[in-house]
C-alpha cells in the first residue's frame, strides 16, 4: 500500500524511512522538501539521490485532497471545500489580517457533539479526518497562497482548529498534526499560534497539556450548566466546573497565560446581561482563584434549522461592557467572509448535499479562481 507521507510527523517520517533502510535525517531532508518548500512530487527533491527517489515513488507519495470549490470574499477571506469520500465535504478558510493570516482547519467531516446553534452538529458525525487530511489543508493553503500571492515567504502564520468537527474527539489524528505544524522542519508554527478550540472533552484536555499543549479555546456558550446542557450537550458529562478545573489545569502546561472562552450570542437565549454577570462571578471564582480568561463573542450566524437568531449589536456591545468592567478582554469577533458563507459554522446541512451548496454559492457575489497549480489528486495507487 502507497503511504501518504502527510500522515506524518517527523518522528514518524523517521520510523517511516527506517522501515525503509534509510538513514533518520533523511526523514527532516524529506519533511522539508513536503512541508517547507510544498513539493508534490518526489522528483523535485533535487538532493535526494535519484536511487532513493525512485525508491519512494514505489512506496509513498504526497496525497492532496481533493478541491472541490475555491471562493474569494471581497475581504481577501477564501474558502476551500474538499471531498473527503462518501459524499463528504469539509471546509477550510484562510482570514488573512494586516499582520497575521489565520487558516481555519476541519478536523472532523460532521461532529457528534450537536451543539443547538452549529450547523455541523445539526448535521451529525460522519468520520473523523485522518492525520493527513488535516495536515493536507494547510500544506494546501499554504503552498497555493504563496504562489497566488507571489509571496515566497510564510503567508500563514496562525492555526486555529475552528472548522469542522471537535478536534479533541479526534486526539489521536490531532496530535501528530499539531507536531507537523509546530516542528521546525515543518511549517514553524508557534505554539501560541496554533489553538485548538473545543467543546469541553476534559479527559483529552489533560492530555493535550501533556503531548502537545498549543493555545486552548472553550466554547462555553452559557454561565450555567441548565442553560449549557441546553445549547452543548456534552455539558451534561463535563459539567462546568470539571471543564473550568482541567482550563486550571491546563493554564500550567499553556503558551498563554489565559484561556480563551467563546460564546455565540443567541438573541433572548444567553445574552441577557444577567448572564454576562454569573459568567463573571463564574470564571473569576472557580476554585477560589478563577480561571485567567479572554472572552471571544461571537455573534451567531444563523440558519434555518436552528430556530436560533443572532442578539442584536447592541446587545453584544452591552454584554462585552459588563465583562470588561469586571477585568476582563472580550472581543466581539469581526464577520469575515460574509459573501461566501465562510463565517462559523456556515456549511448548514449541505455537505451532504454538494449540488445545493454549489446552487447555493454560485447564487452569491463571489469569484471562483482557479489554483494557480492545480493540487496533486492523484489517488494512491
Ligand atoms: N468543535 C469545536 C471547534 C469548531 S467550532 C468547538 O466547538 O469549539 C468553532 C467555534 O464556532 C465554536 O466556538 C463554535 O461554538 C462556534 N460556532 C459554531 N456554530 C456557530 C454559528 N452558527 N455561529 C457562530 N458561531 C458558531
Ligand atoms: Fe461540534 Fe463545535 Fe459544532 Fe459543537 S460547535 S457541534 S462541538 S463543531
Amino acid at each position: 500500500m502507497t503511504a501518504n507521507l502527510l500522515d506524518y510527523d517527523l518522528e514518524g517520517l523517521a520510523a517511516f524511512c527506517e522501515r525503509l533502510g534509510e538513514k533518520r535525517f533523511r526523514a527532516t531532508q524529506l519533511f522539508r522538501w513536503i512541508h517547507q518548500r510544498g513539493a508534490t512530487d518526489f522528483d523535485q527533491m533535487s538532493d535526494l539521490a535519484k536511487s532513493l527517489r525512485d525508491k519512494l515513488k514505489g512506496v509513498a507519495c504526497m496525497q492532496a485532497l481533493p478541491l472541490v470549490s475555491q471562493h474569494v470574499s471581497a475581504d481577501g477571506t477564501i474558502k476551500w471545500l474538499f471531498d473527503v469520500g462518501d459524499g463528504n465535504v469539509i471546509e477550510s478558510v484562510f482570514i488573512p489580517e494586516a499582520d497575521r493570516g489565520t487558516l481555519c482547519i476541519s478536523s472532523q467531516a460532521g461532529c457528534a457533539i450537536g451543539c443547538r446553534f452549529c450547523s455541523t452538529g445539526h448535521q451529525g458525525f460522519s468520520r473523523n479526518l485522518t492525520t493527513a487530511e488535516i495536515v493536507a489543508q494547510l500544506w494546501f493553503a499554504e503552498h497555493f497562497l504563496r504562489r497566488y500571492l507571489k509571496r515566497d515567504e510564510r503567508v500563514i502564520s496562525n492555526v486555529v482548529m475552528m472548522g469542522m468537527g471537535e478536534p479533541l474527539q479526534n486526539y489521536a489524528a490531532l496530535v501528530p498534526a499539531l507536531r507537523v505544524m509546530l516542528d521546525d522542519h515543518g511549517y514553524g508554527l508557534s505554539r501560541r499560534r496554533v489553538t485548538v478550540s473545543t467543546s469541553g472533552v476534559v479527559p483529552k484536555i489533560d492530555l493535550l497539556a501533556h503531548d502537545c499543549p498549543v493555545a486552548l479555546a472553550v466554547s462555553l456558550h452559557a454561565p450555567n450548566d441548565e442553560l449549557r446542557n441546553h445549547l452543548v450537550p456534552l455539558n451534561l458529562k463535563y459539567p462546568l466546573s470539571d471543564l473550568l478545573d482541567a482550563c486550571q489545569r491546563y493554564l500550567e502546561f499553556a503558551p498563554r497565560d489565559f484561556i480563551t472562552f467563546e460564546y455565540c450570542m443567541l438573541d433572548g437565549v444567553n445574552d441577557h446581561p444577567e448572564h454576562a454577570h454569573q459568567l463573571v462571578k463564574l470564571v473569576r471564582e472557580h476554585g477560589g482563584t478563577g480561571v485567567p480568561a479572554k472572552f471571544n463573542l461571537i455573534p451567531f450566524n444563523p440558519f434555518p434549522a436552528s430556530g436560533l437568531t443572532c442578539s442584536a449589536p447592541a446587545t453584544v456591545a452591552a454584554f462585552a461592557a459588563i465583562l470588561n468592567a469586571a477585568g476582563f478582554v472580550a472581543t466581539v469577533r469581526k464577520t469575515r467572509g460574509d459573501d461566501i458563507d465562510a463565517a462559523c459554522g456556515q456549511l448548514a446541512g449541505d455537505v451532504k448535499d454538494r449540488t445545493r451548496a454549489a446552487e447555493r454559492m454560485a447564487g452569491r457575489r463571489t469569484i471562483m479562481i482557479k489554483p494557480a497549480t492545480e493540487p496533486n489528486t492523484r489517488r494512491p495507487a
